[in-house]
């Protein structure tokens, strides 16, 4: 394996470390098998998954929705936590203060060990009225794809509770982060498996940056703006997180 630089300075920075954040998007679990939307399997039966990801989309065909989330759980079913998942979850056990933020909505960083998590974009494992009523509760049946779409009791269409394209996040889950941010420096930020397409990436790793805190970005088509980062580390993952947390 090729070298990894600035290794030792991230080992030294996270051993001396009191606060700790960590950002994540769908490429922390490419390595489990998880297709990435942007990357190339991103696609089911040749829909977009902006298509099917969106309210327009599931008013259009609920069914067919509702197939490609009742298709993803049966793939994240039958996934595993990667070295990645595993590396984070043990940072998490080192540092006194720690916050993962993910994008994903598999559930693998818990799966993997992880408890302080903020799901910014929802859970597949859970269900909500599409109506906007009601709350959220966890369901994790994989259907047959003649139960679908999935209804209420009283005949009302049930969606997936995550965070479609064009909506805005949860707001308790938002300020859950910010609130995290805002007590105290980060001594230490990492930025993993994600694009900086949307604001509040840049947002999440420019606060810690100018709080004082080293920036890691480790992904391997690198998006952020250079000034938000301290370290970039264009590689995989599950191929470097776990050196990170070996004994020199
Ligand atoms: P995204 O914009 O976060 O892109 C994925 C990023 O991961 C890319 O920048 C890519 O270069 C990087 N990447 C790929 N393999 C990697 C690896 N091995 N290690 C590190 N980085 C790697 O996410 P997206 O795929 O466009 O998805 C958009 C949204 O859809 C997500 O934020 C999420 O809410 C949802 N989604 C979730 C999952 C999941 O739960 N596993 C999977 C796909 C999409």
């Amino acid at each position: 394996m090729t070298a990894i630089d600035h290794l030792d300075e991230v080992r030294a920075r996270l051993a001396r470390a009191r606060k700790v954040f960590i950002l994540t998007g769908a490429g922390v679990s490419a390595e489990s098998g998880i297709p990435t939307f942007r990357g190339p399997e991103g696609y089911w039966k040749k829909h977009p998954p902006e298509q099917l990801a969106s309210p327009e989309g599931f008013a259009r065909d609920p069914k067919l929705v509702w197939e490609w989330y009742n298709y993803r759980r049966r793939l994240i079913a039958g996934c595993e936590p990667n070295a990645a998942h595993r590396a984070v979850a043990e940072i998490e056990r080192r540092i006194a203060q720690f916050l993962l933020c993910t994008q994903n909505v598999d559930g693998l960083h818990q799966r993997a060990g992880s408890r302080n998590v903020v799901e910014i974009h929802g859970s597949i494992w859970r269900v909500r009225r599409a109506d906007g009523t009601g709350p959220s509760v966890e369901n994790r049946t994989i259907f047959e794809d003649t139960e679908l779409p999935l209804r209420a009791a009283d005949g009302a269409l049930l969606r997936p509770d995550v965070v479609w394209f064009g909506e805005t996040l949860p707001a308790e889950a938002f300020a859950r982060v910010d609130a995290f941010l805002a007590t105290g420096p980060v001594d230490l930020a990492f930025v993993i498996g994600t694009s900086a397409v949307f604001p509040y990436i840049i947002r999440w790793a420019a606060i810690p940056k100018h709080q004082g805190a080293m920036v890691v970005e480790l992904n391997p088509s690198p998006s952020l703006p250079a000034e938000l980062v301290t370290i970039c580390w264009p590689h995989k993952a599950g191929d470097i997180l776990p050196c990170l947390l070996e004994r020199e």
